[in-house]
């Protein structure tokens, strides 16, 4: 079956009437790190997933190492974090002079919380308010949860860790604009607004995109400020340039910020859709041996980023890699997941913990196309193609 028209994975969803406020930019001069935009688009984040302020930056990435640095994380601490993830929710503790400890996933993609409560349990010492890792004598300060592909993590049972322990939580929300619970203690928060800080991003290919940008939220207004603060350089007396600390060039540009005052106003919409065309692959795959679409929780409002296949090559007939090549040949974009963090080359040195169900969907699993832009025409190009690989 020939497919000749590329069906992309996930591209951006962007209207020209973001051109009228591109041009407002240039007409105004204000291009770079001050604008009208930029104050908008942080009001319309915030009110969209209900805080108070959120302070915008340059990339999810300069975000969370932000968040990192208001939440006191110094050289020589541990932070824990996921093996599953993208490198990106990983690295800023390196920036930090800090080290990572790696949480094995479940079977959200999301941290194992029980691994996670059995590591503080059993493997680290509790005293004077502080986490001690028994291996490294290291203090752990906090945990980065990762909502991967917009299935919101078990932020309840995270919460109740972090009092329990007196850890910070940073969520790593920036794939998870627009996901929210619907049950138990956190009912109607978004994801992002738990934790003491929040993180989302706008590259590319995420849910919405200002060609490259973050948002930094917390329910603590003044980590908030000092988020503001040291992304635009520490200036103590801007006049005068006087800076007591070193601050970061991290900012957002209003140009950046013109799209995103455009794109938030149809995320629901982008939303509307992915679940649309989610809802269309599952129907489909049920009925194909041997591929099984990975679920959102039903006791959320996921967003639906990406959609995960995971391949059982014994009913299937063929594993994940070969179909991988046999979608890509056919102009079908597909990806496996994320090579696991604790193996990369930077961080093989590094304390895992117990890994064992991430290395099966490392082995399993495929995202197929996912943009809110994609048909339904499209998704049955992509659903015909997964049927006539099967053996
Ligand atoms: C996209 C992403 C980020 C941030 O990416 P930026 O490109 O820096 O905005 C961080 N963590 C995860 C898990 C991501 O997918």
């Amino acid at each position: 079956m020939n497919n000749n028209k590329m069906i992309p994975l996930s591209v951006p969803n962007l209207s020209l009437d973001i051109l009228e406020n591109v041009k407002e930019t240039i007409e105004t001069g204000w291009v770079s790190t001050g604008g009208r935009f930029i104050t908008e688009f942080e009001e319309k984040i915030a009110k969209y997933v209900g805080v108070e302020k959120a302070v915008s930056c340059q990339s999810g990435t300069a975000g969370l190492h932000l968040a990192l640095r208001v939440l006191g994380i110094e050289s020589g601490d541990e932070v824990i974090v996921p093996t599953v993830t993208f490198i990106v929710a990983v690295n800023p503790v390196r920036y930090m002079g800090a080290e990572s400890v790696f949480m094995d996933c479940d079977d959200t993609l999301n941290m194992d919380m029980d691994k996670l409560e059995e590591f503080l349990e059993n493997e680290c010492d509790f005293i004077n308010g502080k986490v001690i890792n028994k291996k490294t004598n290291r203090v752990i300060k906090a945990v980065i949860v990762v909502h991967v592909f917009g299935n919101p993590a078990n932020i309840e049972k995270l919460m109740e860790i972090k009092e329990k322990y007196n850890l910070k939580v940073i969520e790593d929300a920036t794939e998870a604009l627009g996901s929210y619970y619907l049950e138990g203690k956190y009912a109607g928060k978004h994801c992002g607004t738990i934790g003491d800080i929040g993180v989302y991003s706008f590259n590319a290919n995420k849910i919405i995109t200002t060609g490259g940008g973050g948002m930094v939220v917390s329910n603590n207004k003044e980590l908030l400020d000092r988020v503001a603060f040291l992304g635009v350089q520490a200036k103590t007396n801007p006049l005068y340039f006087i800076h007591d600390e070193v601050g970061y060039n991290y900012r957002m540009s209003n140009i950046q910020a013109a799209f995103g005052v455009d794109q938030i106003d149809r995320l629901e919409g982008f939303i509307e859709t992915k679940i649309r065309n989610y809802n269309l692959y599952k129907e489909a795959i049920e009925n194909i041996e041997g591929l099984r679409l990975l679920p959102f929780r039903a006791d959320t409002r996921a967003n639906h980023w990406f959609y995960s296949v995971i391949v059982d090559k014994e009913k299937y007939g063929i594993d994940r890699d070969e179909l991988l090549r046999k979608l890509n040949d056919n102009n079908i974009k597909t990806r496996p997941l994320w090579g696991l963090i604790h193996r990369q080359k930077p961080y093989i040195e590094n304390q895992a913990y117990k890994i064992e169900k991430a290395y099966y969907y490392e082995e399993n699993l495929i995202n197929v196309p996912c943009s809110s832009n994609l048909s339904e025409e499209d998704v049955e190009i992509v659903i015909e193609n997964l049927r006539s690989y099967k053996e």
